[in-house]
């Protein structure tokens, strides 16, 4: 098959390091499992030897589909043709594993997807970009704080492209999130949009963006930079500006 490169089509043909990311996946009896972008099925048969309950395929490109639907005839399996990036995971229930060798074009925009679903979602373990799986760790970024908010980041291991075919330009990165016990009620858009208007212009002290009430409530100083606040601290920010702005209605 020719692989498409707009839809980042990198396959990971290493057996040895599809039997160490199948381990870390971990599938149980019981386990509903996604798998985002399962290509040609590399990831997804070694899977196939484990315990498990269903397994989703979602996958947007249809000749892949297309090779799917001939080469697996497991009953646990289901294959959706769909976009990842819009995916409603919680269609499919509400204990999700899910799992994937991410397109690397749009993976951030996964990442994201599955903050939007967490409610669904306990568990998560992605290969992608290895810069964009470190940044997600560790920040700075908006996207690194939401996926913080609700999920515990862990890096587990580089992966380097000699492994994939075509081999891609770029080294990768495995990590996984874990659901926090606690997870704040809030609405997401709206919290996202706060995290992104904080982080844009990074560099400028916070004074600049948020109401001086809410510093002083916090004893944040107002010449710090957003990338100094933790997550959870962003989360206190955010809740009283909501608390704020209510107030003041
Ligand atoms: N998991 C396979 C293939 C990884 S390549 C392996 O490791 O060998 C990424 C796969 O994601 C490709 O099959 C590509 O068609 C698919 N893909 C690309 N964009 C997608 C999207 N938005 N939603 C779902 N799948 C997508």
């Amino acid at each position: 098959m020719k692989l498409k490169k707009h839809l980042g089509q990198h396959l990971l043909v290493a057996s040895g390091v599809l039997d160490r990311i199948t381990q870390l996946i971990d599938p149980k009896d019981g386990d509903i499992l996604v798998e985002i972008g399962p290509g040609t099925g590399n990831l997804t048969k070694k899977i196939l030897t484990y315990p498990f309950k269903a397994l989703h395929l979602l996958e947007i490109d249809p000749d892949m589909i297309r090779s799917l639907k001939e080469n697996i005839k497991d009953p646990r399996v289901v294959i959706h043709e769909a976009d990842a990036v819009s995916f409603d995971f919680c269609s499919l229930g509400e204990n999700l594993k899910v799992f994937g060798n991410l397109p690397y074009n749009v993976a951030s925009l996964i990442v994201e997807n599955t903050v939007f679903y967490h409610r669904c979602i306990p568990q998560a373990i992605y290969m992608l970009q290895k810069e964009v799986a470190e940044k997600i760790q560790k920040g700075p970024s908006w996207l690194s704080a939401f996926v913080r908010t609700f999920y515990k980041v862990e890096y587990l291991m580089s992966i380097p492209s000699r492994f994939f075919y075509p081999k891609p330009k770029v080294q990768s990165g495995l990590i996984r999130l874990t659901r926090k016990e606690e997870l704040p009620e809030i609405d997401l858009k709206d919290y996202k949009n706060f995290l992104t208007r904080l982080y844009s212009m990074r560099r400028k002290a916070i004074k600049h963006k948020l109401p001086e009430e809410v510093l002083l409530e916090l004893s944040i100083d107002p010449m710090c930079r957003v990338e100094s606040l933790d997550p959870e601290k962003l989360l206190l920010i955010y809740n009283i500006q909501q608390k704020v702005r209510g107030d003041k209605r």
